[in-house]
């Protein structure tokens, strides 16, 4: 059969690969490629998800519960507060409500390697700011990238693949220059990490009141451990989620998705003490990475970056072949997820071996 597409397609659709996940990993590797949370789901989480048969109905639309029980978290109110299949699914939505064509949305990059396509899918037009070479956000450049035909940025902190925060003074000076009538996206995925002490949290811009243009994007698949189950959120103005709200696919947050966020927030205690066994395990890392020579940003999210450059498919091959799946943007670098103790022991012995191969 001919490969040639049968139906009329986009043409930016049709050029745009499909999104490509971290490679799974075989029985005896680690896998360390989708910056997930090697903890197992907390006991009382599997029982709230046991208590959920009701399969054969719909969910609640709006996920209501789970919006109540995060605005009293933040001090908004429920309609502050949007529930999504992931906080994927809501840059989808943000993107779509937002952006069109001859619009654009700027963005660092490297960065979530999603915000490419969706902007695309959109049929926006992506306009990527490089990062400094501390791997950090080139915020003066992004604002000097926006354009009347801007809609929308992305800020990504801490930033996936690379690892640095932008701080608060950083964004505060950023935010100024940044049209109010223009969306601003801060994807906290990783806050819960974060240990820098001068870092922007999405929650006090809010607080502040002083930009409605603002959403702040969470996450229950990295700290909470449920990237399984599909579900984030995001807090903002009630009438900016209210756009995502209407290009939403309906019923995409199952109640088994619900029930599991509102059983991991009841549960916080436990999990922020994995989360401290998490930052310990990724400063640990960094400091053994840099006692080798490797020139490791500030890692501020469950992951390391290792800018390995032209080696990196090479140097990940290597890691490939000693069962330690983790993930390589060639040319560029290689993610690195803090996983359990013996695949940080393992990152550890295997990156010793390579240094000394690089430039
Ligand atoms: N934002 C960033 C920066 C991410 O790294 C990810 C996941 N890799 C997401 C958003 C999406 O996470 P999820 O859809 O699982 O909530």
């Amino acid at each position: 059969m001919s490969d040639d597409i049968p139906v009329r397609v986009r043409s930016e659709i049709a050029a745009l690969p499909p999104y490509k996940q971290g490679k799974q990993a075989g029985a005896d590797a680690f896998k360390l490629s989708s910056n997930e949370n090697p903890f197992g789901p907390l006991p009382s989480v599997v029982e709230a998800l046991q208590r959920q048969t009701a399969i054969n109905r719909y969910p609640d639309a709006t996920a209501a519960r789970l919006r109540h029980a995060l605005a009293a978290r933040y001090g908004v109110t429920p309609d502050e507060v949007h529930i999504g299949s992931g906080s994927v699914a809501i840059i989808a939505q943000l993107m779509l409500a937002a952006a069109g064509p001859g619009d654009e949305v700027v963005y660092a990059w490297r960065s979530f390697e999603a915000y490419p396509g969706l902007v695309l899918i959109a049929g926006a037009t992506p306009v990527e700011v490089p990062l400094l070479p501390d791997a950090r956000h080139d915020l003066d450049a992004m604002a000097a990238a926006i354009t009347p035909r801007t809609r929308a940025v992305i800020v990504c902190t801490p930033n996936n693949p690379t690892g640095p925060i932008v701080t608060q003074a950083e964004f505060d000076a950023f935010i100024q220059k940044v049209p109010s009538d223009v969306l601003v996206l801060l994807d906290e995925a990783y806050a819960e990490f974060v240990t820098h002490p001068d870092a922007v949290h999405g929650r006090t811009v809010l607080a502040s009141g002083a930009h409605p243009n603002v959403v702040v994007l969470r996450t229950f698949s990295k700290a909470y451990g449920l990237a399984g189950l599909r579900v984030g959120y995001a807090i903002g103005h009630r009438r900016v989620l209210d756009a995502a709200r209407s290009t939403a696919i309906p019923l995409s947050v199952t109640a088994q998705a619900e029930e599991g966020a509102l059983a991991s927030l009841a549960a916080e205690d436990e999990l922020l003490e994995r989360v401290s066994h998490l930052v310990a395990r990724r400063d640990g890392l960094v400091a053994a990475l840099r006692a080798q020579g490797w020139r490791i940003p500030d890692a501020q999210g469950n992951f390391v970056w290792l800018a390995t450059g032209a080696e990196t498919t090479a140097v990940a091959a290597v890691f490939d072949e000693a069962g330690l799946i983790v993930r390589a943007f060639a040319g560029d670098g290689i993610r690195i997820s803090v996983g359990e103790p013996e695949a940080v022991d393992k990152v550890i012995q295997i990156a010793a071996s390579v240094v000394g191969t690089l430039q």
